[in-house]
């Protein structure tokens, strides 16, 4: 099987690290956001040596992205991992089902590929050495990281522990149609393309989260909406929230309903305006309403509720 690798932001000769590996293991990974090129850019431009990178980022429909060098060490999962696997591939998210079977195909043949060429058996999370998911190396060496499949390819895609190893036992000749579909594009955030590096991320404290910085022109999906030093924040993963400022939602609200909802005045009562779905509103301050809660205020005496706006983790 040939694949097309994309160079673009392959690190330099003189950037990544310059020690080889052993030819253990394969690491797979998820990058917890939207698009590859995207993640690829960042691994690039911020590359230091306490900052994340792998060889491979796959995504946006099946592309490959390469930004470390193949057979030598990654940044991706600790010291040990990292000393022995000459290859780790990260999968990016995407809400599109079309766009995740091609993904899903290219992570999973790919990294077989990449097995064979280092003599590593096409096992998954078996004993002794083969392709490891990151979860397997936070439980039997080092670190806390759940991915590529507790975090992702089963809450989003219904694609179990069990069905990964089968595919990456025999390969995948025709993509296969996912369980579930994720369709809720109602939570996913985008950062605006500022002329920065990357953006701080937050803690539920308030303080910065200072090893996950993200990079701009990424989307994630949110989790729900808090006030963290009294701003809305998007919860992004485990304890990392970003600013909405630092978005495209910066100064408006979008309506996260298909039918018209309702915003309420300074007192709580309820203004019998419709509110369309699927509207963007600008708004001022934020202000807590008895009985609303935290509210945009989208008007002299309308407050819009957090959970009605585009990015609050509602579900529906
Ligand atoms: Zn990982």
């Amino acid at each position: 099987m040939n694949f097309n690798v994309d160079n673009a932001f392959a690190l330099g000769t003189y950037e990544g690290s310059s020690t080889r590996t052993a030819n253990k293991f394969i690491v797979l990974h998820e990058t917890t956001n939207i698009g590859a090129k995207a993640n690829a850019s960042y691994f690039k431009n911020n590359w230091s040596t306490t900052q994340t990178y792998v060889q491979y980022v796959i995504g946006d429909g099946g592309k490959i992205y390469q930004v470390g060098a193949d057979g030598y060490q990654a940044w991706g999962a600790g010291s040990y991992a990292n000393a022995n696997s000459p290859v780790q591939i990260e999968l990016a998210r995407t809400t599109d089902k079309a766009t995740f079977k091609k993904d899903y195909a290219t992570f999973v043949n790919f990294a077989r590929s990449k097995a064979r060429e280092f003599g590593i058996p096409t096992t998954l999370d078996a004993y002794g050495n083969g392709i490891k998911t990151h979860k397997w190396i936070s439980d039997n060496i080092w670190g806390s990281h759940t991915d590529p499949v507790n975090s992702y390819l089963e809450p989003f895609w219904g694609i179990t522990h069990e069905q990964l190893a089968k595919d990456i036992l025999s390969g995948i000749s025709e993509p296969v149609a996912p369980k579930k579909t994720f369709t809720n594009i109602n939570n996913v955030v985008t950062v605006l393309n500022g002329n920065v590096k990357a953006y701080a991320t937050y803690k539920k404290d308030g303080s910065a989260n200072g090893t996950t910085n993200i990079g701009p022109g990424t989307g994630w999906i949110s989790a729900g909406i808090e006030m963290i030093n009294g701003k809305p924040h998007y919860l992004i993963g485990g304890n990392i929230y970003i600013p909405q400022s630092i978005t495209t939602f910066n100064d408006r609200v979008a309506i996260n309903s298909d039918i018209p909802v309702h915003a309420v005045d300074h007192t709580g009562k309820v203004v019998n305006i419709d509110l369309v779905g699927g509207s963007a509103w600008k708004f001022g301050s934020m202000s807590n309403i008895p009985g609303a809660g935290w509210c945009y205020q989208i008007a002299t005496d309308m407050f819009l509720p957090i959970e009605y706006a585009q990015g609050s983790g509602f579900k529906g």
